[in-house]
């Protein structure tokens, strides 16, 4: 290395060094060791630290994504992680031959992971409870609870009757939807 690049090489390679100051004042006592002013830019860019900064966004971004890549691959959502966009509850009653069917608790909830559609209790309650903007349908809540939707006989939403069952009504806050079967499995 020559001799007057010594001092550049310290202060681009070392400019850390807890030495380097003292280096740098006794090269600069000796004649001929100052590196000449460099007329570039003070602040330079190195390619490691454009490496760096591109790390860290690529990681930001591979564990956002990570959180959403459903860990529960059997269930039809992805668990609920982030804040939630909406609350709701809907009231769920079905009946098979007339008989009032139990609806289980804990339908939609595992260790370390929460569906958008789950129930707390067995009182037909469902919480729709979402990370995501965007409504859910009864046939939503079937597949958490995986159960066939079929042929229901007759469906009531909010006391009035649709003109055809559907899978596809939407679940929204304070509604009571009623599903009639001849036999529900
Ligand atoms: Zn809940
Ligand atoms: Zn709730």
């Amino acid at each position: 290395m020559k001799p007057e690049n010594l001092l550049r090489h310290l202060n681009d390679t070392h400019p850390r060094h807890p030495d380097t100051p003292r280096w740098r004042d006794q090269l600069k006592s000796e004649p001929g060791r100052v590196a000449p002013t460099r007329t570039s830019s003070p602040i330079r860019v190195r390619p490691w630290q454009v490496a760096i900064v591109a790390a860290i966004v690529l990681g930001g971004v591979g564990l956002y994504y990570l959180t959403q890549i459903n860990l529960f691959p059997s269930q039809p959502f992805p668990c609920v992680s982030g804040t939630l966009v909406y609350h709701w509850h809907t009231q769920l009653y079905v009946y098979s031959g007339g008989a009032l069917v139990t609806i289980p608790g804990g339908i939609g909830l595992f260790a370390g992971c929460a569906e958008p559609l789950h129930t707390h209790d067995t009182t037909g309650t469902i919480h729709v409870e979402t990370d995501v903007s965007r409504f859910y349908a009864i046939g939503d809540f079937y597949r958490v609870w995986n159960k066939p939707f079929g042929s229901p006989t007759q469906m009531i939403v909010n006391g009035t009757a649709l003109p055809s069952p559907t899978a596809s009504q939407i679940l929204y806050d304070q509604e009571t939807i009623s599903i009639y079967y001849t036999t529900f499995a």
